[in-house]
């Protein structure tokens, strides 16, 4: 790709931004970023460090429509003024994978899907890792992907997509991509449509070749509904918990099974992360790393000493007897069901904020199962307070951590757990899901 002298307008000015910018320069470019919003300070410093031109709070937007190239943030949407104005003139808009991938030959296990991600990639990197492979991540994670590419380019890169990023993506190719699973998020960037979602998950896909592979969730129904509709040439090797896989890894009561090459078992009791999801997130890096030919017990080792990182089914302490959890990362039903479905003592649920049009009857029966009362944390709680009552006896409100926490420790007895699993986003009160989790522990620590 020949991109010198040529005008590339970078559109957002984070980690993925600033890393375009660097590469795009690399590659002789003439680049200007531009952010709509205000840049962080230290993304600020960065740019002016590196003599690039930017703007913020605006967008030049004459100067924009001239581009020769955009290269746009995930996080800005179809529907922005500019970004129309852009498609109906036709200029080419890519994201910042795809920027990045014309400039390295590096190799790239890609994984996407509505939960899981950050944990299965990190997983994989792990274990990649072990192995003393060459390897880079990035995506949605760590450093940006181009300026990897433009820095220190690796042999392998794990990388962590959401379906933001595939939808700006084109000839990019996946020599392993992993779909964990798709469930309904983020709809009202895709007209509402769960096709529409579908198909962008299944983007991951494109351009894969007989020689490439494609790992992915056999359990998952969307997934098998779709599997056999859409143009897939990769070798597939799917995984599953429910039924044995020949090719592909599945797990049974007491053991996973990875069937790559050489058979590789190991007891569920020995993985590091627990619960069905995190089994199927190690069945997943698992298959991915006999596809790379890493050694039987390099693998075993890795999914047994991997350290996951906060917020995600993460044990915050112990108090007179009661087990507090932290999975603020948990912003959707599907990821809240998997925490319930895990809980094996009688739990008291910290649930609630920002509702993304959730439907909670899918919880009904773990509720009935496990819960024995329920904590809204949020702004507005009447829709929860409508969907449980009648399945949960107790249910209080609570308009901070703090006090879900007192709450959640009058109420749980010994023996029992308290478990923030909100299934909402945050924002009504907290910066972020790390906010939440923060104060939540922080809480629990000041018991
Ligand atoms: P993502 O990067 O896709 O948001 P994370 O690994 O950060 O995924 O996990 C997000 C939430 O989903 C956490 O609450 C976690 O416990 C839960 N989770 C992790 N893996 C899975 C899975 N395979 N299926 C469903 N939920 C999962």
């Amino acid at each position: 790709m020949q991109i010198k002298g040529q005008n590339i307008i970078i559109l957002g000015a984070g980690e993925s931004g600033i890393g375009a910018a660097i590469l795009a320069t690399k590659m002789g470019a003439n680049v200007f970023v531009s952010d709509f919003g205000q840049i962080k300070d230290s993304f600020k410093k960065e740019l002016n460090e590196r003599g690039f031109e930017w703007e913020e709070g605006k967008h030049s937007e004459e100067r924009i429509l001239n581009a020769d190239l955009i290269i746009k943030s995930p996080g800005i949407p179809e529907k922005a003024p500019l970004i129309k104005k852009l498609r109906a003139q036709n200029t080419k808009i890519i994201s910042e994978i795809e920027f990045a991938g014309y400039f390295s030959t590096a190799k790239t296990i890609c994984i996407t899907g509505s939960n899981g991600k950050t944990t299965t990639t990190l997983l994989t990197y792990h274990i990649l890792k072990k192995a003393g492979i060459n390897v880079g991540l990035a995506g949605n994670i760590g450093q940006s992907f181009a300026k990897q590419v433009a820095e220190n380019d690796f042999e392998w890169y794990v990388l962590e997509l959401s379906s933001f990023q595939l939808d700006d993506m084109y000839d990019f190719k996946a020599d392993i991509a992993i779909l964990m699973n798709i469930t309904p998020d983020h709809l009202d960037r895709y007209e509402y449509s769960m096709q529409n979602y579908t198909n962008s998950k299944f983007r991951i896909t494109n351009n894969q070749t007989a020689k490439d592979w494609f790992i992915y969730n056999l359990d998952d129904p969307i997934i098998a509904a779709e599997i056999d509709k859409q143009p897939i040439l990769a070798q597939h090797a799917p995984f599953s918990l429910l039924k044995e896989v020949e090719l592909g890894g599945f797990a049974s009561k007491q053991q996973i099974t990875i069937n790559i090459k050489k058979q590789l078992t190991m007891s569920i009791h020995d993985l590091a992360l627990k619960g069905k999801h995190n089994t199927q997130n190690s069945l997943a890096s698992g298959i991915a790393s006999r596809i790379l030919e890493i050694r039987k017990d390099v693998v075993r080792e890795s999914l047994e000493d991997f350290v996951n990182v906060e917020h995600r089914l993460e044990f915050v302490a112990k108090v007179h007897g009661i087990e507090f959890i932290n999975d603020s990362k948990a912003t959707n039903v599907n990821s809240t069901w998997f925490a319930l479905e895990s809980m094996d003592k009688p739990t008291v649920w910290i649930v609630g904020g920002v509702d993304k049009g959730n439907d909670y009857s899918e919880l009904h029966d773990l509720v009935r199962e496990k819960v024995k009362a329920i904590i809204c944390l949020g702004v507005d709680n009447q829709k929860l307070i409508e969907s449980f009552t009648g399945v949960v006896d107790t249910i209080v409100e609570a308009r901070s951590a703090m006090e879900a926490v007192a709450y959640g420790y009058r109420i749980a007895k010994k023996d029992e757990s308290v478990l923030l699993s909100p299934a909402c986003a945050s924002f009504d009160l907290f910066e972020n899901y790390e906010d939440r989790g923060n104060q939540f522990k922080a809480a629990v620590k000041a018991l």
